[in-house]
């Protein structure tokens, strides 16, 4: 699967060199020009980092990056972007919560490469094996286990669960799941349904409680027995 990033940027010159050659790069890349907007966007969609501009419409960068630290579980690795090259510019950055600091005007491959190494960190950081409840889940290995018993899935069930497990106790939207298993071309709605059905059987059909759980309307998520 692709890194996602969302550029968060209102000089929209800026904005699309950065949007093109991130795309070029390889990435999924989002882009909004107002930080109030970007912050409804990171909560409904799944992104492995943020380009954050610090002077924005809406809400500026230091105070959505502080909040999103202050609120994540699994911190979304933030770059911040300003103008400005002052020391309490980035001491101001840090203190925010961002991973990295790039001052404007910046070389695109420089992006890049900032870009590269956060996600690094950060995958890095992540934990190799997922727990929830009695369901874990090895990225490494790819081995999945309820209560000790191997739960075996297809690609397509792995990708789901996986994705189910990194933003439990949240809600997955169909949408980021279908996004995840087809990218931007998801067949019709019964596809997803199909699959699920699939992952309910491996995961749920051998235990007595059901973990995956569909949220009328919007999506699916994990319930643990302490739930
Ligand atoms: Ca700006």
């Amino acid at each position: 699967m692709a890194d996602r990033i969302l550029i968060v940027e209102d000089n929209r010159d800026i904005l699309a060199s950065v949007v093109d050659y991130l795309e070029i790069k390889g990435f999924e890349v989002d882009a909004i020009e107002n930080g109030q907007a970007a912050r409804a966007l990171i909560q409904a969609h799944p992104y492995d980092l943020v380009v954050l501009d610090i002077g924005l419409p809406g809400m500026d960068g230091f105070t959505l990056c502080k909040e999103l630290r202050e609120r994540d579980r699994n911190p979304l690795p933030v770059i911040m972007l300003t103008a400005r090259d002052a020391v309490e510019d980035r001491l101001l950055g840090f203190e925010a919560g961002a991973d990295d600091y790039l001052v404007k005007p910046f070389a695109l491959p420089e992006l890049y490469q900032r870009i590269k190494a956060v996600l690094k960190r950060s995958q890095r950081n992540f934990e190799r094996v997922l727990q929830v409840g009695e369901l874990s889940l090895d990225t490494a290995s790819r081995q999945v286990h309820r209560s000790a018993q191997p739960v075996k899935l297809d690609r397509k069930g792995f990708v789901l669960l996986e994705l189910l497990m990194k933003h439990w106790p949240d809600v997955v939207s169909h949408e980021d799941l279908n996004h995840a298993l087809w990218g931007d071309a998801p067949p019709d709605s019964a596809a997803l349904k199909s699959h699920i059905y699939r992952l309910r059987q491996a995961v749920d059909g051998p235990f007595n409680s059901p973990m995956i759980r569909n949220v009328a309307g919007t999506g699916y998520t994990l319930v643990t027995d302490a739930q």
